[in-house]
This record gives C-alpha cells, sequence and structure tokens, in this order.
C-alpha cells in the first residue's frame, strides 16, 4: 500500500501559492484513487506553517507534518533538505509530492539520494494503470512525452505547475505534529530577500495572458530604420493596463549579448520554448515573432494563440495559431493601447 505525502515551504505570513494549492489537490486525488494515505508536511516558520495547515484542514490529510523554525523558514539548501529528509521519513511516504519551485529543485534530488529512492521532475501529469502510480512528462528538449512508472520507493515527484486545479476547500483547526529536526552545519547565512517592484516584473505566471515579444520588434521597419525605444514604449503600456506576463523569442533576449538595441526589462528569463520556459497562461498573443518550432514547443499548454506578424506565410499561419492578424503590430498594439486606455 502506498503512502502518499504532499510537501511544501509556507510563504511568509502563512499563505500557500496557488502553485502550491495545485499539486495539494493532485496529491489528495493521487490519494484518493489509490485508497490509500495522505499527510501533508509543512516548513516554515512556526506561525506561519500553523495558519497554512490551517487553510488547508478540510483537504483528507490523514496527519498534518511540520518541520519549523526561522533558520526553516528561508531557502537554502542545508535546511531545505534536512526538512524534507525528515518529513518524508516520518511519514513513512513512498510517495512524495511537491510542488516544482526552484527551492524545492534545489533540495528534493539530495533529499531522493538520501533516502536511497528516486526522482522525477516537471511531472505534467498523472495516471494509475493496473493500480500502478505513473507520470507523465517530457523529454528531448520537450518534443516526446512519455509516461512511466518506478518501481523503487521512496518514489519523489516535483510537479509543474498548471497541471491540477488548485486546491479549494474548508479551512479549520489542524492538528500539527511537530518534528524536531536538528539544525545542520550552515554555512550560508540568508541576510534578505530582494525582490523586484511589482510593476517591474514582467513574469507574471497568474496572468491570463502572456504577451510574447520577438524580435521583429527591434528590426528595420517600413521606413527603414528600428524603433526600439517606441517599442519598449508600447509594450511597457499594454504590460501595465493589462496586467499581462511577457514572454521572449530566444532571437531578442539573445540580442543583448550581441551588443544590439534592446528592450531594456528583457531578459533570458522571458524566453519562451524549446530551451525556454513553458508557461500555462490560459491566452497568448506572440507580436513580431515568426513562430518558429523550437518557439512554439513553448506554447504547448497555452489554449487561446493569436499572433500579429506581417508575412502571411510565418510559423503561426502553419496551423500553429488560432487567429493570426497579417498586420504592422507597431500600429496594431499602439491602437490596443489606446482602446485600453478609453476603457
Ligand atoms: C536547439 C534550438 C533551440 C531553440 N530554442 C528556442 C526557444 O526556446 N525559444 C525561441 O523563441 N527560439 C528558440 N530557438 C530559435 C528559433 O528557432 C528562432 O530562431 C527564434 O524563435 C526566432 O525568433 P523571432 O521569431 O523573434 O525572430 P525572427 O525569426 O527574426 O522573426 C521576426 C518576425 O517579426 C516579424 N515582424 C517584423 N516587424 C514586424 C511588424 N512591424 N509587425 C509584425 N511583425 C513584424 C517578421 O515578419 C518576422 O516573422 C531555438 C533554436 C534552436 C536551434
Amino acid at each position: 500500500m502506498e503512502k502518499i505525502l504532499y510537501l511544501t515551504q509556507v510563504e511568509p505570513g502563512g499563505e500557500l501559492s496557488s502553485f502550491a494549492l495545485e499539486v495539494l489537490s493532485g496529491a489528495g486525488r493521487l490519494a484518493r484513487d489509490l485508497g490509500c494515505e495522505l499527510a501533508v508536511g509543512l516548513v516554515g516558520a512556526k506561525a506561519d506553517v500553523q495558519a497554512a495547515a490551517d487553510s488547508v484542514a478540510g483537504c483528507g490529510a490523514a496527519a498534518f507534518l511540520a518541520v519549523t523554525g526561522d533558520e526553516f523558514a528561508v531557502s537554502r539548501h542545508a535546511t531545505d533538505a534536512a526538512a524534507f529528509e525528515a518529513l518524508a521519513r516520518n511519514a513513512e511516504a513512498t510517495i512524495v509530492l511537491a510542488p516544482g519551485t526552484s527551492r524545492a529543485a534545489r533540495a528534493m534530488p539530495g533529499v531522493a539520494e538520501r533516502l536511497n529512492g528516486r526522482i522525477d521532475s516537471h511531472i505534467t501529469g498523472t495516471a494509475i494503470t493496473d493500480g500502478r502510480p505513473e507520470v507523465e512528462r517530457w523529454f528531448y528538449r520537450q518534443r516526446m512525452m512519455a509516461r512511466l512508472t518506478r518501481s523503487q520507493r521512496p518514489w519523489l515527484w516535483l510537479v509543474d505547475s498548471g497541471v491540477f486545479d488548485a486546491w479549494e476547500g474548508e479551512a479549520g483547526g489542524a492538528t500539527l505534529e511537530a518534528l524536531d529536526v536538528p539544525l545542520p552545519e550552515l554555512r550560508t547565512r540568508v541576510v534578505g530577500v530582494e525582490s523586484p517592484a511589482a510593476e517591474e516584473q514582467t513574469i507574471r505566471p497568474d496572468a491570463e495572458l502572456l504577451f510574447v515579444a520577438g524580435a521583429g520588434w527591434t528590426k528595420k521597419q517600413a521606413d527603414g530604420s528600428t524603433h526600439v525605444k517606441e517599442a519598449e514604449t508600447i509594450i511597457h503600456d499594454f504590460l501595465e493596463t493589462t496586467g499581462a506576463s511577457l514572454g521572449s523569442s530566444k532571437s531578442l533576449v539573445d540580442q543583448a549579448g550581441e551588443g544590439q538595441e534592446v528592450i531594456s526589462f528583457m531578459s533570458h528569463m522571458n524566453q519562451v520554448g524549446q530551451t525556454g520556459s513553458t508557461p500555462r497562461h490560459p491566452k497568448g498573443l506572440a507580436t513580431c515573432c515568426h513562430g518558429e518550432e523550437p518557439h512554439v514547443v513553448g506554447w504547448r499548454f497555452i489554449k487561446d494563440r493569436r499572433a500579429v506578424n506581417l508575412d502571411p506565410g510565418c510559423g503561426w499561419a502553419q496551423g500553429k495559431a488560432d487567429v493570426l492578424y497579417v498586420a504592422d503590430a507597431f500600429e496594431v498594439m499602439r491602437r490596443v493601447n489606446e482602446l485600453l486606455k478609453q476603457g
């Protein structure tokens, strides 16, 4: 009989991110489908962990385990790995699910090694065949999808975002079982966290729309000149009014390294595609981007796809977009911004 453990770090203030809640509903569903027990394991500051456990008290978990303390609340490999290891051992978990955050992705492989288990990352689906749990993930630079199972236990799963709907249910009073985990040797001191101001943050995973800018924004236009500053203003205004998330093609983000004039708020973090990210917004709008296969492969979870391109034979026209507007993106987006301002 499997024993499922759901693991996550708790946000300061006691919140669980929507990503964390998605994986919780996946863990709950797996436990129900397998007819086995679910335990919840939380890591963070003491008051935060209690608040988080209370907020998901109705998730059907048989136990709420916790590793608490100021040193465990911050992101550090040594403490994260010690906390996860203790939780997995205490729960005697055979399958451990965690949201594939950068923090969990850094600590969990080491935990799998310590537990003599196995780990799979970037899980995009789960299934049960003949009573055996299976995971789905993509291989070969996201060209092939596989469904696989393992006999080794514990089996650790780092799940991608957007795979499950976020858990919703009754809050209540959860009884926390706090584990006493000795602090490992601390070679890293966390002095604080610096985040960009919300309006400077262009990657917004919860946004309804992904707006993708391609290299065309920086290319010579019909008048024979480039208009990069204007492109920057148009894109910035659109993002500000709509709250859309900003994606980019590889060609555009690579230009910084090639010494060309670039969109100043764009970095490699914005790149979508085979060697970039695979966002999961419900809608996507590509502008001045050709729609080459290595780029479009990152769009596979975007349900409603539109593109603006001057070229009627561009990649988007080859069945890769639901709607292609053959038009000048400068003109289109200027007009869209005007209409948005009018409300
Ligand atoms: C192994 C490998 C991995 C790769 N991984 C990625 C990846 O992860 N992500 C990625 O994006 N690429 C990736 N690429 C690169 C990819 O193949 C393309 O080269 C790249 O996506 C092209 O970027 P682009 O469409 O922005 O630029 P371009 O190909 O230069 O296209 C610019 C487009 O802008 C249009 N345009 C110009 N001006 C206007 C205007 N005023 N209005 C409307 N349209 C206009 C043009 O018609 C053109 O279609 C990868 C390539 C390889 C070989």
